[in-house]
């Protein structure tokens, strides 16, 4: 199966990785990394939610509509802004299709049956994380171009990834103080 090293695992929630399949969201020119049926396949697979079904293209468009439903939820709680009522009864629309989670004899959760349903807990995900205490704690990357959504855990982290924007930023930096000592 193709993959997309593009693709981000490293935003503390499947949710907020959803809506960084979308390359350079806040710029001029984002980029979705979630191109293909295949790509869907393989994404939910890293995250533990491979169907029994293989995706489709329904899956695959409902996949994006899900991730641009919970992405002004998101910027909206990393703001303290106060939700937007049509994202909240849109995102209740996705709940009312949730299905009870099953476990296997060996007490692991039982692998969605399709797409859709693995899309429904990513939903129910995002849902308690909002409502939850733990809202408190979404955060866009310090990098504007950036501004990808994450659980700051610690409180502390500043970038989606010290790696990719922190470095950037550093990089930056250096080069403006070099401009400035000429
Ligand atoms: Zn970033």
């Amino acid at each position: 199966m193709p993959t997309n090293p593009d693709l981000r695992y490293d935003t503390g929630a499947t949710w907020l990785d959803l809506l960084a399949t979308v390359g350079s969201a806040y710029g001029p020119a984002p980029v979705d990394r979630l191109g293909s049926v295949e790509l869907l396949a393989r994404w939910l697979e890293r995250q533990g939610l491979a169907p029994t079904a293989a995706p489709d293209d329904d899956d695959l468009a409902r996949a994006r509509e899900l991730r641009e439903l919970l992405r002004p939820l998101g910027l909206a709680a990393a703001a303290g802004r106060a939700p937007d009522p049509a994202a909240v009864e849109g995102l209740n629309a996705v709940l009312a299709r949730d299905t009870p989670l099953q476990l296997t004899p060996a007490l692991s959760v039982a692998a969605p049956p399709t797409a859709e349903a693995a899309l429904t807990r990513i939903a129910r995900q995002a849902a308690e994380h909002l409502a939850g205490p733990t809202a408190g704690r979404l955060r866009t990357c310090d990098d504007h171009d950036c501004g990808m959504l994450f659980d700051d855990v610690t409180g502390r982290r500043r970038w989606c990834s010290a790696a990719v924007c922190g470095v950037r930023h550093r990089v930056r930096a250096h080069r403006d103080r070099a401009a400035a000592g000429d």
